[in-house]
């Protein structure tokens, strides 16, 4: 017995044993929880303390250290320490300590680099924020989901990920998809009932599972464990750590790296061969053929990709775009095309009901809501279905839930029918979920012993399960003819851009009845949603991007067009097609086909449907972006190349399986995104081509020196000063850009493209030749001219390479940007790191230390002169012959 206190008292996890087995009474009796009111602030403050968050660890934390000890794996490093050791075992002893600090150094610069991509890309990934629904306080609200508590009462929809376990308390026709748990593909339906204590983790179906997706349905479930306690954190640790793979970009680079090192192995080998056979000092060669090898390894690319990729996410995450995979950066950039819906991504999703049909009456709202409704019986009855047959709620004006459904109670509020009070007289016993299948939703209650269906959903829906009519008081039965009228009636405020909903009810004898037969038909209601003000501007974005943007959504066809030409997209009745089209896309004929590709609309499109579309167009090459919010949508999300789930609309699935979710449910955030991906793969270009450029120019320059026998122009350990310290400053400058003013005026870029076309090689080329003329030119004035002794001309040559690259970084704008003020010019990283390099150069020769190991001497007036001519050379030619495209 004092055991047992001390346990309680501990208060430490304690686990309810066999929920399943429990009723869910018992099991809030155990939480102390007060199913009405929920848990209070206090018991929630105190449960996080000992619980601890609900999450599952993350991935390990890479720990600096780990980050530091990979640095020594590197090719350059095991290049330096070979290096360094030989110059020891000759007995260079200031040669041997310099390329150590150079080697610690190196290291130094590439772990902070890498540090600093590796912390981003882990803050980007807390970033992601997924909330739940709670009562507390007697108060329903949304909180993140990592704060729920064991005994949190959390209600639940469909289109949820489940948060935490839980033991259902309440569960209207609720179905869950488990398979990423028990691996069971169809969904399982949910129930209250207390299970056998031996009940296997499948089949217990009065329970939810976090990480498990709500398909349909609704309830309310009491928390009974968080995080690592759940049964996903029970399997979590199998699946950690898989994550990480390296982006398709990230690959492309490590190859170019590779094949860099390769040419540069084989210039190292005729460099040494030739120094050897003009008899020059075995060290020296040796050493020069390390340094090029060392100069020519862009071993910092994939870094500097990475911190380019991450530092672009985190801009659109600023910018309302979360994306969640750095990969999806890249392939952003090169969309060709965007399939997008309607409601709330091209419209504004702020949906009022404009006006109620009736048989033989037309009622108008106005703008304020505050309509002169007449105390009409056919009114209130078609308000009442509307209300009850509707899952959002309205609060002091703050509106939860699917704003067509807040639409309905709005008005209905304003005609005094209250949501809340109206259950109270017609409690829910049943819901049919809404389906973009059927496009009609159910709902059952039960008053005085009688069971009344409510029905609302799309017209046509509607109309096919009704047999009657409410004309005047009477029940009239439904005539072709008056079908014809009705249809008639939906297409022509469809037409105006009008969303059209049906509602329809019934009385049924039983819970189980049939909803969607024998209905009475009550009326219309056409709901007003304007479109989006700044999405003509993003279209015409669009259109110069060559980028197509169609529309696909589950509205009436005319609908659609409706709101397409109120925003600038082609409305074409002939462009605009049924999603039925695409049923059997093997069957069209090849003029079909060809209007298929061509459309600019689809409506009446089923999340199938969506997937029919991925396909057609992913086949002919293009990237596509699709977006979509429903549970339904989220294998047309995976499937696609960009799937694009709706921040506030979407359901959790759809954002989970999304690759882009847009915060703000808007489409420009889906083009700017766009942009950001097509300006971050040109930077990503522009410092490969910087690096590249200035580190096979320095190769070529030591090769033709070696090969004319001339003396060295550059010395081991200069090339190391500069390629170690002085390049990663500019690459990064440019890494961090904006994005070419130009870049949405451009087609897309084929994502098939290398990172480096043949035509930047050309470019490359050409740069190496103008370099080395400007560099090996200045070396033979001071030389040949001059006559000044080799230790002195080094430093000329040296002095001029260091310079000709640094402004070689303007070579980078923009062909057709403005000479003065462009992209690179209006960059303050730029500038920065132009100041870094001056201050390098400036203290390579001047700092008595430091100019006596790299070998430097201060030049005169006159020889600075020289070396400020020369290094402008490249950027001069560079400017005029635009070989940088
Ligand atoms: P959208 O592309 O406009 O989002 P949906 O697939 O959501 O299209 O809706 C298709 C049709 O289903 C709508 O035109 C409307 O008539 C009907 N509908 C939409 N939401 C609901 C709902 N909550 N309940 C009943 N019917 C609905
Ligand atoms: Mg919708």
């Amino acid at each position: 017995m004092p055991k047992n206190l001390m346990k309680s008292k501990e208060k430490k996890k304690e686990q309810i044993q066999s929920p399943w087995n429990l009723s869910a009474e018992k099991v809030a009796e155990q939480l102390k929880l007060d199913p009405d009111q929920g848990l209070n602030k206090e018991q929630a403050r105190k449960r996080l303390h000992s619980y601890g968050f609900n999450r599952l660890r993350r991935k390990q934390k890479v720990s600096a250290w780990q980050l530091l000890v990979n640095q020594f794996k590197s090719l350059v490093i095991i290049l330096l320490g070979i290096a360094s050791v030989a110059a020891f075992l000759f007995g260079e002893w200031l040669e041997g300590f310099a390329v150590a600090i150079a080697l610690l150094l190196n290291a130094a610069i590439g772990f902070f680099t890498e540090l600093k991509a590796t912390r981003s890309m882990e803050a980007l990934q807390r970033l992601e924020r997924v909330t739940a629904r709670v009562h507390r306080n007697g108060q329903s609200r949304e909180i993140p989901a990592a704060e729920l508590v064991p005994g949190d009462l959390v209600l639940i929809d469909a289109g949820d990920l489940v948060p935490a376990d839980m033991r259902l308390i309440e569960a209207n026709r609720l179905r869950a998809d488990e398979s990423a748990l028990t691996g069971e593909s169809l969904p399982t339906h949910k129930m209250t009932d207390p299970l056998d204590q031996s009940t296997p983790l499948a089949e217990r179906t009065n329970m939810l599972f976090k990480g498990t997706a709500v398909t349909s349905g609704s309830g309310a479930g009491i928390v009974i464990a968080t995080g690592m306690d759940t049964e996903l954190g029970n399997i979590a640790g199998l699946v950690q750590g898989a994550e990480d793979e390296m982006t398709p970009l990230e690959k492309r680079l490590e190859r170019l790296g590779r094949r860099l090192v390769l040419l540069t192995l084989v210039m190292g080998v005729v460099v040494a061969a030739a120094g050897l056979i003009g008899g020059r000092d075995v060290t020296l060669v040796l050493e020069t053929a390390i340094a090029m090898a060392i100069a020519a390894v862009p071993e910092g690319l994939p870094v500097v990709a990475t911190i380019a990729l991450a530092r672009g996410m985190w801009r659109m995450a600023e910018h309302n775009a979360l994306i969640s995979r750095l990969s999806a950066v890249e392939t952003l950039g090169a969309t060709t095309i965007i399939f997008t819906d309607k409601t709330g991504t091209l419209t504004e999703n702020r949906m009022r009901v404009r006006r109620v049909i009736l048989s033989g009456e037309e009622i108008e709202i106005n703008e304020d809501q505050t309509p002169d409704l007449p105390q009409d019986a056919r009114l209130q009855k078609i308000l009442q279905i509307g209300v009850l047959c509707n899952n959002a709620s309205l609060n002091q004006e703050k509106e939860i839930g699917d704003p067509t459904e807040t639409a309905l109670l709005r008005i209905a509020e304003a005609a005094g029918v209250h949501r809340q009070a109206l259950l109270e007289e017609y409690p829910e016993i049943r819901e049919e979920a809404f389906s973009t299948e059927t496009k009609m939703m159910a709902t059952f209650h039960e008053q005085e012993g009688k069971i009344l269906v409510a029905v609302k959903g799309a017209p046509e829906a509607v109309l096919a399960c009704c047999a009657r009519v409410a004309e005047g008081d009477e029940l009239v039965e439904l005539s072709q003819n008056t079908r014809n009228e009705w249809v008639a009636q939906n297409r022509l405020l469809a037409e105006q851009g009008m969303r059209l909903m049906a509602l329809a009810y019934k009385e049924a004898d039983n819970k189980s009845a049939e909803p969607y037969a024998d209905l009475i038909l009550s009326g219309f209601a056409a709901l007003h949603d304007p479109p989006r003000k700044d999405v003509p501007a993003a279209l015409e974005e669009c259109a110069a991007a060559g980028i197509r943007v169609i529309m696909v959504t589950g509205d009436h066809p005319a609908t659609a067009r409706g709101i397409a030409a109120a925003v600038g997209l082609e409305a074409d009745e002939s462009k605009t097609l049924k999603g039925d089209v695409l049923q059997d896309t093997d069957a069209l004929s090849s003029e079909e086909l060809e209007s298929v590709l061509n459309a600019s609309i689809f409506a009446r499109v089923t999340p199938e449907q969506k997937l029919t579309l991925i396909s057609l167009y992913r086949q002919r090459g293009e990237i596509v972006a699709m977006t979509g919010d429903g549970v339904n949508d989220a294998p047309a999300l995976k499937k696609a190349d960009i799937g694009v789930a709706m921040g506030k609309r979407g359901t959790q699935v759809a954002k989970e399986a999304a690759d882009m979710v847009l915060k703000d449910d808007r489409f420009g955030t889906i083009v700017e995104a766009i942009r950001y991906g097509r300006g971050i793969f040109n930077n990503i270009r522009n410092f490969i081509y910087y690096l590249i450029s200035g580190n096979v120019s320095e190769v070529a320059i030591i090769t033709l020196a070696t090969l004319v026998g001339a003396p060295l122009p550059l010395l081991p350990l200069q090339i190391l000063y500069i390629n170690l310290i002085g390049d990663v400053f500019p690459a990064l400058a440019l890494g961090m850009g904006e994005a070419r003013p130009r870049i949405m005026q451009q087609p897309p870029r084929d994502p098939e493209e290398p990172v480096l076309t043949g035509r930047h090689w050309l470019g490359i080329g050409g740069h190496t030749i103008v370099f080395t003329i400007a560099v090996l030119g200045a070396f033979a004035v001071a030389l040949v001219l001059w006559e000044i002794p080799p230790e002195r001309a080094v430093t000329i040559s040296f002095s001029s390479l260091v310079l000709a690259r640094l402004w070689h970084v303007f070579n980078m704008r923009d062909a057709a940007s403005p000479l003065f003020c462009n992209e690179i010019t209006t960059n303050p990283h730029i500038w920065g790191a132009i100041g870094i390099g001056l201050g390098l150069l400036l203290s390579a020769i001047y700092l008595p230390g430091l100019s006596n190991v790299l070998g430097l001497v201060a030049p005169n007036i006159q020889e600075w002169l020289l070396i400020l001519t020369t290094s402008l050379i490249p950027l001069v030619v560079g400017q005029t012959v635009k070989l940088r495209a």
